[in-house]
Order: C-alpha cells, then sequence, then structure tokens
C-alpha cells in the first residue's frame, strides 16, 4: 500500500510507544541491522509533544520543542526504513508471551492486527494529569503551549528565577513540589487547591509537617475553585476564582502527577512496579518479574514508563541499552 510501511508476521523486536524513547530503540535496532516495528498511538501523545522549547537537548543551543524533535527523530528512523517500520497510529491492546517471544496485539487503520517478535521494548511514558478548568482539560493547553504553565520540575524550574508561580495542586506531591521549586529562587510561590482541601487525606504529622515547612517560607495556599484562566495575550498565567476573586503570576506549574502509568500491559506480562508505579528494571532496562525479581527473558521498559529520571536524555540511554542487551542476548 502507497505511504504505509508494509507489515511483516513477525520481527526481531516490537517496540510499544514511539516517543523518544520507543524512536530511539527503533532507531538502533535498525542501525544493529536487526528487523523492528514501531508501533505509535501518535505523536500527540507523547508528554513532550506540548513542551514549545527544550533547554538540555545536546545539540540545540537556543532549545528546541519537543514535536520538533520528534520530528527529527522520526527522520532518522525513515533512514532505516528498511528494516524497521514505524506504525502510527497504533494502539496495541495487549501483548502475550508465546512459546517464541512476543504475540503484540494492536489496532491500525481500522484493523486488528498481531505481530510476533523475539524480544518487547516498552516505551509507552506516562501521562501528566491536567487540572479541570470549567469542566474540561483542554483549558489549561493555551498557557502549556506558550510555556506559561509547566508540568516538570527538572526540566521547567530554571525557567521560574525571580517569577511569580503558582502551583495548581492539593496533596502532598504538591507542597513538596512547591517547596523544591524555592530552589530556583522564584520571587513568590503559591499553591492554588482549586476548591480540594489541602493535604485532606494526607497522615496527619506529615500534614503537619508540610505545613510548617510551607508557613516557613512563606508559601500561602489558597483554597477557592478556579473558575476561568486569563492574561495569555500578556505572557501572564491569570486566575479567577469562583469567588471573582483574581490573582496574576508569571507562570503556572503543575503539581497535580500522573493521569496514567500505562500500567495494563505490564501488568499483564507480569511487571514489578514501584511503589510510584514505575515498571522497575535492572540496570539493562530489562523488566523484573513481580514475583521472583528476576529479568522477564526479552521484555524490556526504556522512558519515562521505567523506574528512573523523567527525561528525554534517559529515554534515549535506556532505548540504548535494552536494544544493545537484546541485540547480545536474544536477537
Ligand atoms: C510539558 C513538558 C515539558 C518537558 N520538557 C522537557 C525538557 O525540557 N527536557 C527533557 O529532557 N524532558 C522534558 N520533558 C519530559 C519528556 O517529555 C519525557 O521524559 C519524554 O517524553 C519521555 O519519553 P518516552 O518515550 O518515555 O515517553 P513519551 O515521549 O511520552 O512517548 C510515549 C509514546 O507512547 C505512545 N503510547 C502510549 N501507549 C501506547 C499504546 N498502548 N500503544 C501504542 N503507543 C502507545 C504514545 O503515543 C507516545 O507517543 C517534558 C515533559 C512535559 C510534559
Amino acid at each position: 500500500m502507497p505511504g504505509f510501511p508494509r507489515l511483516r508476521e513477525s520481527y526481531d523486536l516490537v517496540v510499544v510507544g514511539g516517543g523518544h524513547a520507543g524512536l530511539q530503540a527503533g532507531l538502533k535496532a535498525g542501525l544493529l541491522h536487526h528487523s523492528a516495528a514501531v508501533l505509535d498511538r501518535g505523536p500527540k501523545y507523547s508528554r513532550s509533544f506540548y513542551a514549545p522549547r527544550m533547554d538540555n537537548i545536546p545539540g540545540f543551543p537556543d532549545g528546541i520543542s519537543g514535536h520538533a524533535l520528534l520530528d527529527h527523530q522520526a527522520a532518522a528512523l525513515r533512514r532505516v526504513g528498511d528494516r524497521v517500520g514505524y506504525f502510527s497510529p497504533a494502539l496495541v491492546t495487549r501483548v502475550d508471551r508465546t512459546p517464541e517471544g512476543y504475540a503484540v496485539a494492536f489496532d491500525w487503520l481500522k484493523q486488528p492486527r498481531t505481530v510476533h517478535a523475539r524480544a518487547v521494548v516498552l516505551a509507552m511514558g506516562v501521562v501528566d494529569r491536567m487540572p479541570e478548568v470549567g469542566g474540561k482539560i483542554d483549558t489549561i493547553f493555551p498557557w502549556a503551549n506558550f510555556a506559561l504553565f509547566d508540568f516538570c520540575l527538572f526540566c521547567d524550574a530554571h525557567d521560574m528565577t525571580g517569577r511569580s508561580v503558582a502551583v495548581v495542586g492539593h496533596d502532598a506531591y504538591t507542597a513538596r513540589l512547591a517547596l523544591e521549586l524555592l530552589h530556583w529562587e522564584p520571587r513568590s510561590v503559591e499553591i492554588l487547591t482549586h476548591g480540594w482541601p489541602f493535604l485532606g487525606g494526607v497522615e496527619p504529622g506529615e500534614a503537619l509537617a508540610l505545613r510548617s515547612a510551607l508557613a516557613e517560607q512563606r508559601v500561602p495556599v489558597h483554597e477557592a475553585e478556579l473558575a476561568e484562566l486569563g492574561g495569555l495575550r500578556e505572557k501572564e498565567f491569570r486566575v479567577r476564582f469562583a469567588d471573582g476573586a483574581e490573582r496574576t503570576y508569571d507562570r503556572g506549574f503543575s503539581g497535580l502527577g500522573w493521569y496514567s502509568m500505562h500500567s495494563e500491559i505490564p501488568r499483564s506480562l507480569g511487571c514489578r512496579f514501584d511503589g510510584d508505579g514505575y515498571v522497575v528494571t535492572d540496570e539493562d532496562c530489562r523488566a523484573l518479574a513481580a514475583d521472583t525479581g528476576e529479568p522477564i527473558p526479552g521484555l524490556y521498559c526504556v522512558g519515562d514508563l521505567r523506574n528512573g529520571w523523567n527525561s528525554i536524555p534517559e529515554a534515549w540511554a535506556t532505548a540504548e541499552r535494552a536494544v544493545i542487551h537484546a541485540y547480545a542476548s536474544y536477537l
């Protein structure tokens, strides 16, 4: 079919997810002269798709947007297109172990398909929780697209220096994130719980410690619900509360954590998870079994889904390690 990669029955490697980690895993497999299929739901589901400027990417001293970087990676993958197929949008629905390796079921071009592989790399990432304003999550998108609302401490906190910042969230994670942000010397930090009781349900001792740390650092908490956002034209994060009061900040910051850890497929394969919901791997990014703690043969987990740091250099490094290990051990 012109314009579409040809789907084979089996590959050396199947990569589930084609964000920064999955595209790198596919590229590396092709460079090592293995056949691979990268099955991706679509770039707009990558965490970085809405990152307007990333400053820690080697080779881009003026920064680069997440979607431009994904485009570069997809272009590199096409250079090994004789060995590696990039199927998108392709939604993987299940992965099963077989005597020869794995069977991966997915929907592509509105058809259910299955491919077989000797080894599988899980690279589905995680999904950020968005604040719902006016009952919708997409209200926040314009502020996120203009880098006026950020999600990632290690990626974006350096941009908070000297600025007033509103951290949206209500739990212990939010409180710790607000305190952590102070390291980058913002002008001020405030917490907006968006109608939720602050630290509700948090163990009383921990709640007390967090409250006193916030009071000591002069981080106020506003519990009113957010009714409307504004200030886009002025490059501000302006909030109008349900009671009509307004506050204006230089930046908003999510203290909401993750909406989805994409744990269904790794759980069905018997993977071990850490306390935060990440898949536990060894140094070679082999997924460890929940019951024995031993590596599950031929199964790797890379990028944000794996226990480690959530960043693009880490996504690339884990992808490289997994595919080189697979080359040496299974392929
Ligand atoms: C706003 C923001 C700014 C950021 N800025 C930076 C930065 O400046 N520097 C930095 O290093 N990092 C940054 N990050 C973090 C970075 O985006 C992630 O670490 C990186 O995207 C992780 O790569 P990944 O491949 O593991 O996951 P992702 O890039 O999220 O990709 C996961 C892919 O899996 C696919 N997928 C999921 N489930 C399925 C399924 N069932 N079937 C098929 N496909 C599936 C999705 O379509 C997606 O393409 C930022 C994150 C955010 C949210």
